[in-house]
């Protein structure tokens, strides 16, 4: 068995991971989902097994479910007749620390993205983002596109850390 060190799509997995992590510090940084999620039965939209990446595009995204598994382990197939996602906690949200797939990385609902919108002034669309991400996982984003959406996305947490600092001076 080839070892995922050695595997072709090694170069896409590393990329879409760094955007990953981004994506994580700047919903981090956001803390909307854990005190103002409209959806009141504590699981939010972690509803269903969202976490498969799902495509017409394999093989690569094998590489993502692969290492997801082997990391974490847990189901492989998607499923949309439970109540809550399998990595979600109702106590501290996604247990899911990497791996995640493009629709769980992009997702964000209407009222987060009011949210976003009004508090930091960002237009954040989520299909943009699952785009970009699903693009990386097609092996098909180059070098210089994937640094320009590393800069955008560095450009939205750094927007929310200003806003941040700022709201915590008049504090
Ligand atoms: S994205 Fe929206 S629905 Fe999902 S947990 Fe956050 S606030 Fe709740
Ligand atoms: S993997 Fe995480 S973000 Fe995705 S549905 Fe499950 S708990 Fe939610």
């Amino acid at each position: 068995m080839v070892s995922s060190l050695e595997h072709p799509y090694t170069n896409v997995l590393q990329q879409y991971l760094e955007l990953e992590k981004l994506l994580i510090e700047f919903f981090a940084q956001v803390r909307f989902c854990q005190s103002d999620c409209p959806i009141t039965d504590g699981i939010g939209c972690c509803d269903k097994y969202h976490f498969v990446e799902i495509g017409d595009f394999v093989p690569r995204i094998h590489v993502l479910n692969h290492e997801r598994q082997r990391l974490y382990g847990g189901p492989s197939k998607e499923r949309y007749d439970v109540e809550k996602c399998f990595f979600h906690s109702v106590e501290s949200g996604c247990q899911l620390k990497s791996h995640r797939s493009s629709i769980c990385l992009a997702f964000a609902c209407e009222n987060l993205v009011e949210h976003l919108m009004r508090e930091y002034d960002l237009h954040y669309d989520p299909n943009d983002i699952r785009y970009w991400l699903q693009k990386i996982l097609m092996g098909k984003m180059s070098g210089c596109e994937f640094d320009n959406v590393k800069m955008r996305i560095n450009r939205m947490i750094a927007d929310v850390e200003c806003h941040e600092s700022k709201k915590n001076i008049k504090t």
